[in-house]
């Protein structure tokens, strides 16, 4: 089983979920997670490129 780095949901099987390795472990995302991540990665990248 896995929980989730960033809501604390847990699934028995992650699919869709997203797996970060850090030097400070491996933390999971799940896939709503994961969405929210990726579109903040993108704000930050647009803020950046522009
Ligand atoms: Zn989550």
């Amino acid at each position: 089983m896995v929980s989730c780095a960033s809501c604390g949901a847990t699934a028995e099987t992650p699919l869709g979920w997203t797996t970060d390795v850090t030097a400070r472990g491996t933390h999971h995302l799940c896939d709503r997670c994961s969405r929210d991540n990726i579109r903040s990665i993108e704000g930050r990248l647009d803020l950046a490129d522009w």
